[in-house]
């Protein structure tokens, strides 16, 4: 073999703010902070201010390999924290703040975090905590010295006091690109939550292959509205994404209601914004209400759970908006699938493209995807066959944190994500579930999702769930839990009426209950274990 004659250059995760501060040195942060005001800085200060933090956290006894928690909403002192603590050799770990007591204190310790910083909101959640977090050494409260709270946390530092004392022209080490950067634990419905841990390499490998047209499609024109929270799988790599293409980032702090959002997509002129289907349902009933539009934004992408299709159609078609349907998963940094239609299908008219457009889309280059049956055979990209789905590639997990069973990935290489798909001809997956809520009925699958997405398509449902009831002849069958729109009126025949105009007989649900409201999870998903042990006693009005 001869060797390529190319420069050798470890990947780092401090080269993406070093070049922004370098080539976007006046390109803007904008933050909502948790204080009240709107907090405005650019790339080159906030490089400084990354700079004066890696520094800085040697004076808290953090060294290479150490781990650091954020307990934060997204803002630039967390942006300062994503690059300062991974940039120093550090690891950074953002707690989800919305998980339950006692996970939070289990990821904090399993992550064995020395230095927790927290912003102003999560004080009084720490210090209820405290006592079960021995590893903690410091606490650093992300706010200035006028607004450091009264509170019984021990050796508290404030936030702007610490980096004041960091150099501005410290020198971001360079070292093994396969080196931990940062963790983030799944949600864990089941069990203890699981820590993903990325590196420098595969960060800055997702960040690069998401910026692509296929991808996010970034530029230095775009200016993006993060809502994504920093502290759940990286923003979905837009922390890193955003800096490197030179966009403006908009940071909306704790206010993600559908006012407070419009106002900074209208103020900062935002071109492109990132959050789960239920950030856009606020959104789009504040818009409804107000009738307010959209000027500036161009595109949408949204993840996390299945877009429903009225959704689609409200960005589409009442605001000129593109939505981008996206899938992923803590454990794969997170982006696997994109949603843009080809050519051949772009020529297709709107109605025809629509079924389409409710798959999460193709792989994009980087991370590759397989469905297979129960013994690991691969099965047909016909649009028809579904079975488990797997990934691999450069920011796949390889196995969980202090997980030496390394359950996670088959001996092929192949992770399995526990979510249920098809994949068509022309490569676009569509989830059908969650390997766990899919309805076994008659030894057929019925897809939890599919009713679900036709159920919220009925404009007096608000959201639904499906679940599988034990049936004493067909196994399981399928009930659904749904909520009523306000204002609006219904009742179980016409939903069922509604959802059998599109449903094969078999799969239509066997009841509907209607509920006040359903369980969320940590990450604003639907908590179907939850709804599980709500209905174990139910039983079918039939059976
Ligand atoms: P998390 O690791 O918390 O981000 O959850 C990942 C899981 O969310 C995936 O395994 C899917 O079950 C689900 N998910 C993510 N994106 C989508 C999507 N676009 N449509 C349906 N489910 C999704």
């Amino acid at each position: 073999m001869i060797q390529g004659l190319m420069q050798q250059q470890p990947l780092m995760i401090s080269s993406i703010i070093e070049f922004a501060e370098r080539w976007y040195p006046d390109v803007e942060v904008v933050s909502r902070t948790v204080e009240g005001p709107i907090h405005r800085c650019t790339y080159k200060e906030l490089g400084k201010r990354a700079r004066r933090l890696a520094d800085s956290l040697k004076s808290l006894g953090i060294s290479a390999g150490d781990s650091v928690g954020t307990l934060a909403w997204n803002g630039y002192r967390h942006l300062e924290l994503y690059y300062g603590v991974s940039g120093s050799g550090a690891v950074l770990h953002t707690v989800n703040p919305r998980l339950f007591s006692e996970q939070l204190s289990y990821v904090i310790n399993h992550a064995n975090d020395k230095v927790m910083f927290a912003d102003l909101t999560f004080v009084p959640l720490l210090e209820a905590l405290a006592d079960q977090l021995p590893n903690i050494e410091h606490y650093v409260i992300m706010t200035d010295r006028e607004h450091m709270p009264e509170t019984t946390l021990n050796s508290v530092i404030c936030y702007e006091d610490l980096i004041k004392s960091g150099d501005p022209d410290y020198q971001w080490p360079v070292f093994d690109e396969n080196s931990a950067s940062s963790i983030c634990y799944t949600s864990g419905t089941t069990g203890n939550p699981k820590g993903v841990v990325y590196s420098h390499r595969s960060t800055l490998i997702h960040t690069i292959a998401s910026s692509i047209p296929n991808g996010l499609n970034l530029s230095g024109s775009d200016s993006v509205l993060l809502v994504v929270p920093q502290f759940h799988v990286n923003s979905w790599g837009v922390s890193y994404a955003a800096p490197m293409n030179g966009c403006k980032l908009v940071l909306p702090g704790p206010a993600m209601d559908g006012s407070s959002i419009h106002d900074l997509l209208e103020s900062e002129k935002c071109t492109l914004s990132l959050a789960v289907p239920t950030i856009w349902m606020m959104l789009t009933g504040f818009l409804r209400e107000s009738g307010k539009k959209l000027p500036h934004m161009k595109r949408v992408v949204i993840g996390g759970s299945a877009v429903p299709e009225a959704m689609i159609r409200c960005f589409e078609q009442e605001y000129d908006v593109q939505v981008i349907h996206a899938w992923g998963m803590t454990e794969t940094s997170p982006l696997g699938t994109l949603n843009f239609l080809m050519p051949h299908l772009q020529e297709l008219d709107y109605e025809a493209q629509m079924p389409i457009k409710l798959t999460q889309g193709k792989s994009i280059f980087g991370v590759d995807i397989r469905i297979v049956d129960d013994n690991n055979n691969p099965l047909a990209h016909d649009g028809i066959a579904f079975g488990r789905l797997q990934a691999k590639g450069h920011w796949v997990t390889s196995g969980y944190l202090g997980d030496e069973d390394n359950k996670a990935v088959g001996s092929d290489g192949w992770f399995d994500t526990g979510d249920v798909a098809t994949i068509n001809p022309d490569g676009y997956m569509m989830i059908t579930d969650r390997t766990k809520d899919v309805i076994k009925s008659g030894g057929e699958w019925i897809s939890s999702i599919e009713i679900e997405n036709l159920a919220v398509g009925h404009p007096a449902i608000a959201e639904a769930a499906v679940i599988a009831i034990p049936h004493p002849k067909w196994d399981e069958r399928p009930l659904v839990v749904a909520v009523i729109a306000d204002g609006q009126e219904i009742d179980k025949t016409k939903l069922l009426s509604h959802l059998a105009e599109s449903l094969a007989k078999w799969q239509i649900p066997d009841d509907v209950v209607f509920v006040d409201e359903l369980p969320h999870g940590a990450t604003g998903k639907l908590n179907k274990l939850k709804l599980r042990e709500d209905f174990s006693d139910y039983k079918f009005p039939t059976t």
